[in-house]
């Protein structure tokens, strides 16, 4: 048995496994996609303090290399339930695996929002894209649209217009809720076209994405030849198999104290899966840190 098991890979995760390493805890990490989490898909991170610019990917390699030496055990796999038995809490894998622990930390980040109109699951793979970094290579030359005004969408219409010979950035505002900075490069842009107040209505094309149909705010529509869609409307919580553990608000976000600490004595919570009203690298260390000396606590309550 660990005495923690994390569930999230990100800066959450990583970080809480730091703290309860060096408290002396065996902690187990489990991620089901990418040891690093959400932001090793971020090109360039610059708002980490003492990093002045570093790539996501890079990052994330960081903080899992930390951990490792730390002597985090780390699991590649996808949690599908989770039990409490008295003080075990019990962990149950896709692979089969079943794994227990005195307390558990849920780091499980959220999963990108899609735009839920028709054609956008056919078209995943085949023109609709959810991450630039990733897919933004097989568009060089082409024209494509990204949808959305956080940061995200921002950072990959200015690395899309790196290669790409056109990126439309469609956003359903006129105002930004990505930094005024990364606007301000964006404008300065001769490939990169704002349309604002605008939201997309429909795919066009069958087996491969061939445009986009764009409504503004007063009803005018236009339809848009791209080859990419890069969408980056944020992401939602995927709570849903902790729920009979922790409360959760209206929006699936995890309910927690200062601590992280749930209503299930043991399991705590960390990161964007939580309700918070800051949602950003920093405040994801810093739920791992607190959620981590939480449960240390919780688990030499148990011992003494
Ligand atoms: P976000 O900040 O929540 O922004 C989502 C954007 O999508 C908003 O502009 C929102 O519009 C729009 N949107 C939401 N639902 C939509 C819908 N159904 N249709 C059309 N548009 C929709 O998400 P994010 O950009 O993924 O960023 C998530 C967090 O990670 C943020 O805190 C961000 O700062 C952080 N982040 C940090 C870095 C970094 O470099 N450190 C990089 C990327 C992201 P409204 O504004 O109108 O609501």
């Amino acid at each position: 048995m660990h005495d923690i098991i994390i569930i999230g890979g990100g800066p959450a995760g990583l970080t809480a496994a730091l703290y309860a390493l060096r408290a002396g805890k065996s902690v187990l990490v489990i991620e089901k996609s990418t040891f690093g989490g959400q932001i090793t898909w971020s090109p360039k991170v610059e708002n980490f303090p003492g990093i002045p610019s570093v790539s996501g990917a890079e990052l994330g390699d960081k903080f899992t290399a930390q951990a490792l030496e730390q002597g985090a055990e780390l699991e590649l796999d996808e949690v599908i339930s989770v039990e409490v038995d008295g003080d075990i809490k019990r962990v149950k894998t896709d692979f089969g695996g079943t794994f227990e622990a005195k307390a558990l930390i849920i780091a499980s980040g959220a999963r990108p929002r899609t735009l839920g109109i028709p054609g956008e699951e056919e078209l995943m793979g085949a023109g609709v894209c959810f991450c630039a970094v990733c897919d933004g290579a097989f568009y060089k030359g082409r024209e494509v649209a990204v949808n959305g005004g956080g940061n995200s969408a921002l950072q990959d219409a200015m690395l899309l217009s790196d290669t790409c010979s056109k990126v439309y950035l469609i956003h359903r505002r006129d105002t930004f809720r990505g930094e005024a900075k990364l606007v301000e490069a964006l404008r300065a842009r001769d490939n990169v076209e704002f349309v604002l107040n605008s939201s997309i209505t429909a795919l066009l094309g069958q087996d491969e994405l061939c445009g986009i149909r764009v409504a503004d705010s007063e009803g005018s529509e236009r339809e848009i030849a791209v080859d990419g869609l890069f969408i980056a409307i944020g992401h939602a919580p995927d709570n849903g198999i902790f729920a009979s553990l922790i409360d959760l608000d209206e929006g699936g976000y995890a309910d927690s104290d200062e601590s992280c600490l749930t209503k299930t004595p043991g399991v705590f919570v960390a990161g964007d899966c939580r309700k918070k009203a800051v949602r950003q690298l920093t405040t994801a260390a810093a739920d791992g840190s607190a959620a981590a000396l939480a449960a240390c606590r919780y688990i030499d309550s148990l011992e003494n």
